[in-house]
């Protein structure tokens, strides 16, 4: 499953909308918003991006992250304002930007595990590998996203739960067997029903004349069915080499 994706679009031709087309994209680029205050959830961001101080900056990215919800406010064939790395920066050019939210009166760990399933299906819808995931940090230095950059393992963390979406949709679409391949498999089948049923053969005829002679001296039970070749062909060759005697 998909996460449910409220779109509210900066405007077209705002300052801080460039409208140009992304390079790619090439990568998916975490920040938090660094914005703890009440109230800062996703909406207040898509407001925030639409606002005058958004626009002077200029500043903007293509999706916000909170408990509840994701909000979009650029599509992501357009490049955004937001990885500090300038106007010709790779990570402003061809980076999908996501704001993750930290308001204190949201549940962060809930945001996280959203932001990390979006990151997912990102992953998938637009054919990228997980290397294709960096922290802002990566393009300007900064210390963002701080919360996930501060916990033991945070990022790693935040990477499994993006691999764990990407798989799931992965999963769903795994391509049914050519007819080549189906063949090999039940070939394969057979054959390792071939060497367990050697292990509860009944008594070969190649083994027979061994097999009664055991059973008349009493070295073995009568019938000797369900023993394994190895156990009829060791008893072959000591009755062909004449030590099966009274
Ligand atoms: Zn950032």
């Amino acid at each position: 499953m998909f996460e449910t994706i409220l779109v509210d679009m900066i405007p077209a031709g705002r300052n801080n909308r460039p409208g140009t087309p992304i390079n790619g994209p090439y990568f998916i680029t975490v920040h938090d918003t660094a914005n703890p205050g009440k109230g800062a959830n996703a909406l207040m961001h898509a407001k925030y991006l639409k606002g005058e101080a958004a626009e002077a900056l200029p500043v903007s990215w293509h999706f916000t992250v909170d408990d509840t919800r994701v909000v979009q406010h650029l599509p992501i064939t357009e490049h955004g304002w937001h990885a500090g790395d300038g106007s010709r920066g790779e990570g402003n050019l061809s980076a999908i930007g996501i704001e993750i939210c930290e308001n204190e009166d949201g549940n962060r760990a809930e945001a996280e595990a959203r932001a990390s399933r979006l990151v997912g299906d990102l992953l998938y819808k637009l054919k990228l590998p997980i290397v294709a995931v960096v922290q802002h940090n990566h393009w300007s230095g900064k210390n963002c996203p701080h919360i996930i950059r501060a916990r033991k393992n945070g990022w790693e963390n935040f990477l499994d739960g993006v691999r764990n979406q990407l798989n799931a949709h992965l999963g769903k679409d795994d391509v049914p067997m050519t007819e080549a391949e189906r063949k090999q498999f039940e070939a394969l089948v057979n054959r390792v029903e071939e060497l367990e049923a050697q292990h509860d053969m009944k008594v070969p005829s190649w083994a027979k004349p061994a097999v009664d002679r055991a059973i008349e001296l009493g070295l073995i039970d009568a019938p000797a069915d369900g023993s394994s070749r190895d156990f009829f062909r060791l008893l072959t060759i000591m009755y062909r080499r004449g030590l099966l005697k009274d």
